[in-house]
């Protein structure tokens, strides 16, 4: 096959290397770098020249790839709480006025820099509002649905609202959409788990348990309406090029973050308006962290007399970013993989988010870069990317797919993704199943970090699940409207890890070095997996998926739509509580799912919907036919490969390189078969009829949204037409293989 003759490593001596170069010391000092300052998109341009010096250092050619995005930078903000002075008068005092500032810490030195970044929401909406305020849960779907149906008065009113469970900005969309005037986010310390000051552990810097003046800040955009530039939603933000209107991608009312010590006083305020959150289901009951300091979680609304001033200014302009694209070109020039990580924080720090997976891919491109060094050269080119303006909405990411999507197209094979790579210790995944397999075998070969039981690899210490990819990260674009398969890795936190400051000032480097990954040696780890990821995808002679895995997902895809509909028919009473977390907390993103109504009028059509699925398994069990047979054909070349023919056997040699080159081609463009150019409902961005963002989830994915959100809003003709759909891009993957 092509470029064999010019190697001169061998792919067991390329994984040598990219297990042997990551090194801790070194990722501490890339994190100590990428954290010294702030880097907040198109802010920080030295970040971006620094990364492209480094790679090139280390033999990788780059460059940068700028575009104007439009964004907003903070003004000026208020939240204070009012109350009438006396009944009957018009004056008012200020009861509560918010600081709406993070605590300086002396032994944390990011916190404390002048031109820190102020709390403020990306994409939220200027605005200065004064009404009383509706405690609204987690602002999920399900949750205002509990609220209209409890004749809670919405309209008017402010949102106050928890973080958790789904995508900030969805949680001001539905307020918006319900006639709500603002929405102020905090951060409830019942839902950072078992580590909470209630329970005796101390805050940071003392211990682990959240610092009581932490603010998540974060982007409010409708993210699972389009991401990307909201302006040139489908086109890349070249400069020059002609834009359309936010509407209906960023909100148009006012939002802020806030911490739970800022909220405090709002929620007590609202002790003894209206019902109580533990008047509605469990949803509302479950990780009430505040109960301790006198909240009783009061859903209100308050009174007129007693209101918030909510005023938020924003100021919005065309900004320049930057990628960073590094590239190492392969022998065959159409088979190309990508990875990448964002590099643009909101706060000075972004220790975590992103820059442990800054850190990390600085260490693969080194080590990539080492290998090089050895005279290899890889089969398939590879891309490496370093993200900017991901935080606003994954700009960085998605205008470059946007700009390059038919070379995408024709060339793409994978991308792979890292984000906030180290926030604790708990390995996590979530892969298109062309890529699973990768998965397993990779976090198998590296050691994990935790040696409690000697010889354990990453793979022993992980429960193995695969989460779908939904969106929030800069896998999005590629997955769901190009139609490239993704991976995404990182080590999470658990209960019982200590609390990751998300999008705070204090996810900072001294956070890391004291509590989330001491010694780097997770960083080093992440080096290894993702190196060897890349390398596998890169250099094995033919392309390590499996299509048999994506025929068992689109199999169990389809039983999760039977089931759901099932619940629906009423045919199966749900258990609520025999499901986990999270996913009584998916079923209640649905718009419909959480009541599992059947009008009686529909149940014939929901009858002839659910006969349809037929058609689906059908389809599914052609495809896995003919994905069984390309991977025994694929297995089958490997084995060739593996006999290692001697050169004067070149005729075999070159049929051999031929029929490789042919699985690969059906494995590279299989994934495509999967886009809709018609794009989902309600939301044309995005094309991939197996994989989208929930579209109330926004995080979590959702599988055949077509076919979900139809069911969620009890229109099966809709349905009908999307097995159709389903069925045709099906057959298609079947027939291409
Ligand atoms: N990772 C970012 C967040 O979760 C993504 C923002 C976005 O996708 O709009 O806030
Ligand atoms: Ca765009
Ligand atoms: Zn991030
Ligand atoms: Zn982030």
């Amino acid at each position: 096959w092509p470029g064999c003759k010019d190697r001169k490593l061998s792919y067991e001596q390329l994984k040598e290397i990219l297990l042997d170069t990551p090194d801790s010391k070194l990722a501490e000092k890339w994190l100590e770098y990428y954290t010294s300052g702030p880097h907040l998109a198109g802010q920080n341009y030295s970040q971006a020249l620094w990364t492209k010096e480094r790679w090139e250092e280390w033999g990788v050619a780059s460059d940068i790839v700028t575009y104007d995005v439009y964004l907003n930078k903070p003004v000026d903000h208020r939240v204070a709480l009012l109350e009438k002075s006396k009944k009957g008068t018009s004056s008012w005092k200020v009861a509560f006025e918010a600081p709406l500032k993070e605590d300086v810490i002396e032994e944390d030195p990011t916190s404390a820099l002048e031109d820190s970044v102020p709390t403020f929401h990306g994409y939220s909406a200027s605005g200065n509002v004064t009404a009383p305020i509706v405690y609204v849960n987690y602002g999920s779907y399900q949750d205002y649905e509990d609220l209209l149906r409890a004749n809670v008065s919405l309209e008017g009113k402010i949102a106050l609202a928890r973080y958790g469970g789904m995508f900030r900005g969805l949680k001001v969309k539905r307020a918006q959409e319900l006639g709500m005037v603002g929405a102020i986010l905090f951060s409830d310390p019942g839902d950072d788990g078992e580590i909470t000051e209630e329970n005796g552990y101390k805050p940071y810097p003392e211990g682990p348990a959240r610092q009581p003046s932490s603010v998540q800040r974060g982007s409010v955009q409708f993210l699972s309406f389009a991401p990307g530039d909201p302006t040139t939603p489908g086109y890349p933000s070249k400069p020059g090029v002609p834009r359309g209107p936010t509407e209906g991608f960023i909100p148009s009312i006012p939002s802020v973050p806030i911490s739970y010590r800022d909220a405090l006083p709002i929620l007590q305020a609202l002790n003894g308006h209206g019902p109580k959150a533990k008047d509605f289901n469990k949803y509302w009951t479950r990780n009430l962290g505040l109960k301790h300091l006198g909240v009783d979680y009061n859903i209100g609304p308050t009174p007129d007399d007693l209101v918030v001033n909510l005023y938020n200014k924003q100021d919005y302009s065309i900004t320049p970013i930057w990628n960073v694209i590094g590239v190492i070109n392969g022998s065959i020039p159409d088979e190309v993989i990508v990875v990448g990580n964002h590099r643009d924080a909101w706060v000075a720090g972004g220790a975590v988010d992103p820059n442990s997976g800054s850190s990390v891919l600085n260490e693969v491109v080194r080590s990539f870069g080492k290998a090089l060094e050895n005279g290899w050269k890889p089969l398939r080119t590879i891309v490496f990317a370093s993200w900017d303006g991901e935080e606003y909405g994954l700009l960085g990411s998605t205008e470059w797919v946007e700009e390059f999507a038919p070379w995408l197209d024709h060339a793409n094979v994978a991308y792979l993704n890292l984000d906030t790579a180290i926030g604790g210790k708990q390995f996590g995944a979530a892969a298109a199943p062309l890529l699973n397999n990768i998965l397993y075998e990779v976090t198998a070969e590296v050691q994990s970090p935790d040696q409690s039981t000697p010889g354990q690899t990453v793979r022993d210490t992980w429960d193995g699940k695969i989460k779908t990819m939904g969106s929030g990260s800069d896998f999005t674009a590629f997955q769901d409207r190009a139609g490239i398969p993704c991976a995404h890795v990182e080590f999470g936190g658990g209960h019982k890890d200590p609390v990751y400051h998300y999008h705070s000032n204090y996810d900072s480097f001294y956070w890391v070095k004291t509590f989330g990954d001491p010694g780097f040696k997770y960083h080093r780890t992440m080096a290894q997996i993702f190196g060897l990821m890349t390398a596998k995808l890169a250099d094995e002679p033919v392309v390590s998926f499996s299509a048999v895995d994506y025929a068992d997902a689109l199999d169990a895809y389809i039983d999760k739509v039977a089931d759901k509909l099932d619940m629906v028919l009423g045919a199966v009473v749900l258990d609520v509580d025999s499901l986990d977390d999270e996913e009584q907390l998916a079923l209640r993103s649905g718009t419909g799912a959480g009541r599992l109504e059947l009008q009686a009028s529909k149940r014939q059509e929901a009858e002839e919907f659910k006969a349809s699925l037929d058609k689906l398994y059908k389809a599914v069990w052609e495809f896995a036919k003919q994905a069984n047979t390309l991977d025994a054909r694929a297995d089958e070349l490997r084995r060739k490969v593996d006999e290692r023919l001697p050169w004067w056997r070149w005729p075999a040699k070159l049929r051999l390189g031929f029929q490789i080159r042919k699985v690969n081609d059906k494995y590279k463009q299989l994934e495509r078969n999967f886009l809709y150019e018609p794009g989902l409902d309600g939301r044309d961005w995005f094309k991939h009829v197996v994989f989208a963002p929930g579209l109330w989830t926004g995080y979590a994915g959702a599988v055949f949204p077509g076919l979900d959100e139809s069911i969620d809003a009890g229109d099966y003709k809709n349905a009908l037409r999307w097995v159709d759909i389903i069925e045709s891009c099906i057959l298609k993957g079947a027939e291409s293989m």
